[in-house]
């Protein structure tokens, strides 16, 4: 990648530099990785065109140490069942400005991100697809109902939540019929 100088008349092409430097990203200082390219002769400094982003960098690090999803696996899951950014923003109650932003790179909120987990396990999608029958065509539906309903996570979630409540319900109706006797 050739570079020149936009300051000063130096011919040479510029050579890109690499410095760390230290972001705050929510009262938290992490270090990354800043690209510039520097003349030599005016010292002036230019943002590099190399395709590193700092920023993208210490956000992607914040995540990690958060346990926050990052951008490509919200994008890879969305996929993953077909979905397209405004029927996935209208699942979550999302502007879809808002989910791109995410899978672009911005910084979601803890909030935002426990929500998004929450889509994300298989049962709770099969759920809000199900609860919102207007978000998607009803092929789209019938076909992602079929593929979430014989997921073996989901089948064994519903299968422990059945028998959890058979267990409690058996308890309870025995109550209730014991409170009915005569005396
Ligand atoms: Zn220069």
């Amino acid at each position: 990648m050739l570079e020149y100088c936009l300051s000063c008349d130096y011919e040479e092409t510029l050579e890109l530099k690499r410095e760390s430097v230290i972001i705050t990203v929510r009262g938290e200082a992490i270090e990354a990785t800043e690209a510039f390219y520097h003349c030599p002769a005016c010292l002036e400094k230019f943002t590099s065109s190399y395709g590193h982003d700092a920023l993208e960098e210490a956000y992607r690090e914040y995540r990690n140490r958060h346990h926050l999803v990052q951008p490509e696996e919200m994008r890879h899951w969305r996929e993953q069942y077909g979905l397209t950014l405004t029927e996935l923003s209208q699942l979550l109650e999302w502007e879809e400005t808002t989910l791109n932003r995410f899978e672009q790179g911005a910084l979601q909120e803890t909030s935002e991100d426990k929500w998004l987990k929450f889509i994300m396990i298989p049962q709770n999608l099969l759920y809000l697809i199900i609860s919102k029958p207007e978000t998607l065509s009803a092929e789209k539906r019938k076909q992602l109902i079929t593929q979430l309903s014989t997921n073996r996570n989901v089948v064994e979630t519903l299968q422990r939540f059945y028998s959890l409540l058979r267990e409690n319900f058996s308890d309870f109706s025995k109550q209730m019929m014991d409170r009915t006797k005569p005396a």
